[in-house]
């Protein structure tokens, strides 16, 4: 607003400036105009000797001193030297006296007044000179003095001359008076100017016309340019003004997560730079918490998503009780928050923070129908750190976190440094893995099976393995956990399926390959696909083929898998259920998928005989498969009475080191393991 009213000033300012020069202007040449009309008519009327009689003499007429008049018209050294040497001049000097006599009397009447009074100029005084700037003759409010002053200074005597040398009217101004001017008509006779007409003009009444018109134009003018643009610029200023209102919700949007509200990653590292300064600037502790929800997934992927984000939400909720309002908390995404706190006297602190967490997180939710029940993981490092950058201590906390998490959950841990020396060790891992397959360093060792009643043979397990150059052998459960998060499950899921198969076209015909299958396969990979081409490829029959897969894979859409497993039943392969009594063990996918088979884990045969319970779990996953007409597996048989036990309850197949160990190459048939281990 306020540069509107600057620009309606300037405006006004702008329009009486150049209006100025306007009136200047206009000013000047209706003096001009006046002057040519009436020296016009005076000249008229002196042609026409047509002057009035003295009696009408105007008190402030002058005539100058005829006597004096004439004698300087008659010497040539005196001031009428310079007067044309016209014979008018010379001859009749006096009757031209007696002319311009009259002439200036003709000016004291009101005539020119009555007759010429369409100009706004007003005649004011009025003078006959000679060419050279003697006054012969004045009127009205000139006088001799005020005259030759003028003529002497202002320019006036140059406005005579240029007057005279153009013969064309001249004006100049009056100096001290505003509004009056002089005008110079110069009169010919033959050809020559003989005589000039001087008028003041009065132009009083002209400019203060003029200055009224001009100001009423200088205002509408403004008002104009100020409505035109103040009515645009209230327009943009709306614009703008929304503008801003939607830039506000996009920063807030930027700075946000939407679901919960609570500051998002930006905000939280942004916060977290100036939380770092501000510790240690006052030499106080801060501590950083990474915060997961231990098994959200099950939530989603069970009670549904909604049902998922309402939970997170309410989480957010107890997270923002549960601290101070100075600290933040933000989500990172997924069921992941950080929560920064400042200002701690000891971690203890944080310690007991992270408690009261936990505590507040492992209470029942009541959300959308559902009462659910979660924990929280939560790993924290404590800072500022003196050389590293504030984000370092994001990374320790979420090390802590992983920590946390595989120390079981629904806890805390703290950060330390040899937490930081596994991450880097898994990341060279990691990025070995990626050069592994290329170099060969990974093969396939493999296990035999044997049918516990009859000692058979029944098939091998293929085992990945890797050798390393510098670490040596990596066990599979190491590496592959890295190559299910990297994806790289996928080309070497494929290598192991592709290398095994080929290798099992060289045993005898009834030996089974036994090929393990990673959930994240099924994730990523067409498995069917994967399976058909490799068995097209390699030429091993379907019914050769025995796979393995984990309950993990449980937790994936489940339509997917199950038309997975049942199309791989369809084509002959057949589906065991490896590592059985680990996971969820839910039965009831026993009944809606394809499963042949159910492998025992290694931990209950481990305690055969040492523990009751385990004893009767795996006499009864034994008695199970049996009803359910399932074959059952016990894999892990290290010795002859866990064999002895298992062969006791019935148990179909058996697979340990009791029996043989996972070797790379399978021995020819003749040289299968002998009975002995066989014997209960
Ligand atoms: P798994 O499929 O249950 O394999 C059996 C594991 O038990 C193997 O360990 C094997 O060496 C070990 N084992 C066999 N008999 C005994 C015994 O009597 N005593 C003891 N203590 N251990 C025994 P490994 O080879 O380290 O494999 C571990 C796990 O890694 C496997 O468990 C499997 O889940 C996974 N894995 C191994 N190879 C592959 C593979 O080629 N693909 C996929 N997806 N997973 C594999
Ligand atoms: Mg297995
Ligand atoms: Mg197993």
């Amino acid at each position: 607003m306020a540069g509107l009213v600057v620009l309606g000033l300037l405006t006004v300012v702008a329009g009486v400036l150049s209006g100025r020069s306007t009136i200047n202007y206009v000013l000047a040449r209706d003096a001009r105009e006046a002057a040519l009309s009436w020296a016009a008519e005076i000249d008229k009327r002196l042609g026409e000797q047509a002057f009035p009689s003295p009696r009408l003499l105007d008190k402030d007429l002058q005539v100058l001193d005829a006597a004096k008049l004439n004698a300087d018209v008659a010497s040539p050294s005196g001031a009428g030297a310079s007067l044309p040497t016209n014979s008018t001049f010379n001859t009749d000097g006096f009757s031209l006296i007696e002319g311009l006599d009259r002439l200036t009397m003709g000016w004291a009447l009101s005539h020119i007044y009555r007759t010429h009074n369409e100009f706004v100029s007003k005649l004011d005084g009025f003078a006959v000179l000679a060419p050279d700037g003697a006054t012969l003759a004045v009127g009205g409010n000139l006088s001799p003095a005020s005259l030759q002053t003028m003529l002497g200074e202002s320019g006036g005597g140059a406005a005579l001359a240029q007057s005279v040398n153009d013969n064309a009217v001249g004006t100049v101004a009056i100096p001290g008076d505003a509004h009056n001017r002089l005008a110079f008509v110069p009169m010919t006779d033959d050809g020559k100017v003989a005589r000039v007409y001087a008028f003041a003009v009065d132009q009083t009444a002209a400019a203060a016309l003029t200055n009224v018109a001009l100001t009423v134009v200088t205002l509408t003018t403004s008002l104009l340019i100020v409505l035109g643009f103040s009515v645009p610029a209230a327009i943009a200023s709306r614009r703008i003004r929304e503008r801003w209102l939607a830039e506000d919700q996009i920063r807030y949007l930027a700075m946000h997560d939407s679901l919960t509200g609570l500051p998002n990653r930006l905000q939280l590292h942004q916060h977290l730079d100036r939380a770092v300064a501000r510790g240690k600037r006052h030499g106080h502790l801060m501590a950083v918490f990474g915060l997961d929800l231990d098994r959200f997934k099950d939530v989603n992927d069970t009670l549904g998503h909604a049902t998922g984000d309402a939970l997170l939400a309410e989480v957010a909720a107890r997270l923002k009780e549960s601290t101070r309002e100075v600290d933040l908390v933000g989500r990172l995404g997924g069921d992941e928050f950080a929560i920064v706190a400042e200002d701690l006297d000891a971690p203890e602190d944080a310690m007991r923070l992270a408690r009261r967490i936990c505590t507040a997180l492992g209470e029942p939710y009541h959300v959308n129908g559902h009462e659910v029940t979660s924990s929280a993981s939560i790993g924290i490092a404590i800072g500022p750190l003196d050389r590293e950058p504030p984000d370092t201590l994001l990374k320790h906390a979420d090390l802590a976190l992983y920590r946390a998490k595989e120390d079981g959950r629904n806890t805390y841990r703290f950060f330390e440094p040899a937490m930081d020396a596994a991450l880097q060790k898994r990341r060279r891992l990691e990025n070995d893995l990626r050069n592994a397959l290329r170099k060969n360093q990974l093969y396939l060792d493999y296990q035999p099976q044997f049918d516990l009643e009859n000692g058979r043979l029944t098939g091998y397990e293929a085992l990945v393995r890797w050798w390393h150059p510098s670490e040596g052998e990596i066990p599979p459960t190491t590496f592959l956990p890295i190559a299910e998060e990297t994806g790289l499950i996928v080309p070497l899921g494929e290598w192991i399926l592709k290398t095994a198969c080929a290798y099992a076209t060289t045993w005898p015909l009834d030996t089974t390959l036994v090929v393990n299958l990673s959930p994240a396969q099924f994730k990523t990979q067409d498995v069917l696909g994967l399976v058909r081409r490799v068995l097209n490829e390699t030429g091993l029959e379907a019914h050769r083929l025995e796979l393995e897969i984990t309950e993990g894979i449980l937790l994936q859409n489940t339509e997917s898998v199950m038309e997975t497993l049942t199309r791989l039943d369809q084509l002959g392969v057949s589906i065991a259920m490896d590592d059985f009594g680990t996971g969820y063990s839910s039965l009831s996918y026993l009944t809606r998928f394809p499963v042949k088979k159910i492998k025992i884990d290694r931990s209950f045969i481990d305690t055969l005989g040492t523990s009751p319970q385990t004893s009767a779990i795996v006499s009864s996953i034994v008695g199970l498969g049996q009803s359910l007409n399932v074959t059952i597996t016990a894999e892990g048989v290290e010795t002859e009475g866990q064999a002895a036990m298992l062969k006791k309850w019935g148990c179909d197949q058996v697979q340990g080191f009791y029996y043989g160990e996972p070797a790379a190459d399978v021995p020819d048939s003749d040289k299968t393991p002998t009975d002995r281990s066989l014997v209960a």
